[in-house]
């Protein structure tokens, strides 16, 4: 039976996989969710003998029930082919008493690429499936991160235009190099006068202009987001844990059925509510260990039931995870609301209206398999130099976060299951801040000498993602007026 996707805010009719894909976030401004958690369909030692493609096609056909066979394998196909550094994909180091599971051997080094791959494949397949003629044009501001793994994404994807817009002067020059050295015939890249606020604002300007929309569908083209809460993010970022379990099944760290535990680094609660969902398809998780930086408001909403806003923003060594509005939370809180739209809404009113809101007790009963704390600055920079000086590898500022929370988890429940620490950004993408942890000499040298000075104190190769930015030509030199965004697209589509 079809699967159908329901919005968190309203009753609306149920959409189908693919049109979901398409629209993103539905009109009310509530989550597409599936209608229920399907089962894992293949037990796990028929997965353990699969490779990363063929464990993806087994989870995703679950939950995209409107693909056929052959479209979602042309999907998986296009998305984890030799963009990948290594054929595994998603491999595991173990070190310090831990499994790492490396999400970033991808286009941009860092865990967006394992959903951003696929996305766009995702998104033209269901575009030919609900008989979209446009053109679809992808819109993003960034901060950094997101922008480049969009742009890797989307390159070149027939169907497909993308136009991401940065700070100018707000995001950091490998960041600004990787992004303005985009190949791709469809792509566009510009930097505004102005923050990364004023980028979001007049992308979502753009979104809610219906007289452009409709003077776009005219001339071929309609508007569409690569943002997280795409349920065309969520559901690629689930297998990834079956393939981390059913690997260590098949090397015999663990047996059939024995529990693990993982932690996940967190910002948006898009990766964390991923593994929740291989939870509840039957993946022998126990604890959902949830990792905050400074920005700690789901620590703090794990242990006292409120999620408040309401604090200071602070700016950390792991920017991806500065955040302070979890979208994809509402997932959850809808869920252990009972599928209550209606009380959902009140929440996420409150939020938006005060910044906070309180569940309960109730509901908090059903957070019994998470378990949320934080590392400050300090921690996450010894974290990175107390592993490096006992086992030699070396973990990125989003990672070391996570691997100091499972310490104070261990420390805390005397709980020693074996568990999967999620890596998420290769330490090539933060050199300076990896490098400051291990020694405090390296200050002052240049960031592509920390490069060099990397690869030799942990014997790993310079990935190719950064190799190309050193030598790559700038292609993009666009820049514009923070109130002339709209302009700037309609040149690029060229109408
Ligand atoms: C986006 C990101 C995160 C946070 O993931 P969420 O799904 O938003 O919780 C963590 N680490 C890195 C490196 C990221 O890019």
């Amino acid at each position: 039976m079809d699967i159908l996707y329901n919005s968190t805010r309203s009753t609306g009719d149920p959409v189908k996989a693919s049109e979901a894909i398409l629209r993103g976030l539905s009109e009310d401004g509530g989550l597409f969710v599936p209608d229920r958690i399907p089962a894992l369909d293949k037990s796990l030692e028929e997965l353990a003998d699969m490779t990363y493609g063929q464990v993806a096609y087994e989870v995703m056909k679950l939950y995209l029930t409107d693909f056929t066979e052959q479209e979602l394998k042309e999907c998986i196909a296009k998305a984890y082919d030799d963009k990948f550094d290594t054929e595994e994909i998603a491999p595991m180091v173990q070190a310090g008493g831990a499994w790492y599971l490396e999400l970033f051997h991808g286009a941009t080094i860092a865990f967006k690429d394992m959903a951003l791959s696929i996305l766009p494949h995702l998104l033209t397949t269901s575009a030919r499936k609900n008989h979209v003629k446009n053109e679809i044009v992808i819109l993003t501001a960034t901060s950094g991160d997101t922008g480049k793994a969009a742009l890797a994404g989307f390159a070149d994807v027939e169907g497909t235009r993308i136009v991401v817009f940065y700070p100018k002067d707000g995001v950091s020059k490998i960041q600004e190099k990787q992004m303005i050295t985009q190949k791709g015939k469809n792509t566009y890249v510009v930097g505004i006068h102005g923050n990364f606020d004023d980028a979001q604002t007049g992308v979502k300007q753009i979104f809610g202009d219906k007289e452009l929309a409709a003077y776009m569908d005219e001339k071929g083209f309609q508007f569409s987001s690569a943002n997280s809460i795409n349920i065309g993010r969520l559901v690629p970022q689930i297998v990834y844990y079956v393939y981390a379990y059913v690997k260590l099944l098949k090397e015999e760290q663990i047996k059939n059925g024995e529990k693990i535990n993982v932690v996940v680094p967190t910002g948006n609660f898009g990766n964390i509510l991923a593994a929740f969902y291989a939870k509840e398809m039957g993946l022998p998780i126990d604890k959902l260990i949830c990792a905050s930086n400074e920005n700690k408001v789901l620590f703090d909403f794990f242990r006292t039931g409120t999620y408040d806003r309401n604090r200071e923003f602070m700016l950390t060594s792991s920017p991806s995870m500065d955040i302070l509005i979890s979208s994809n939370l509402e997932r959850l809180i809808y869920r252990i609301c009972g599928n209550d739209w209606r009380k959902n809404k009140e929440f996420m009113d409150a939020l938006g209206e005060k910044g906070s809101y309180a569940i309960t007790e109730k509901m908090r009963a059903q957070l019994a398999d998470f378990y949320g704390n934080y590392a400050d600055e300090k921690e996450t920079a010894e974290t990175i130099h107390e592993l490096y000086e006992h086992t030699g590898y070396v973990i990125d500022p989003h990672t070391a976060v996570a691997a100091c929370v499972y310490e104070k988890y261990k420390k805390e429940t005397g709980d020693e299951k074996p568990a999967v620490i999620v890596s998420t950004a290769s330490p090539y993408k933060f050199t300076r801040s990896v490098m400051d942890a291990i020694d405090h000499k390296y200050d002052a040298m240049e960031d592509f000498e920390l490069v060099d000075l990397l690869s030799e104190r942990s014997k790993v190769k310079v990935p190719r993602a950064i190799e190309e930015i050193r030598t790559a030509p700038v292609l993009h030199d666009h820049i514009c007026e923070k109130n002339r965004m709209k302009e700037t697209v309609m040149e690029f589509l060229g109408i």
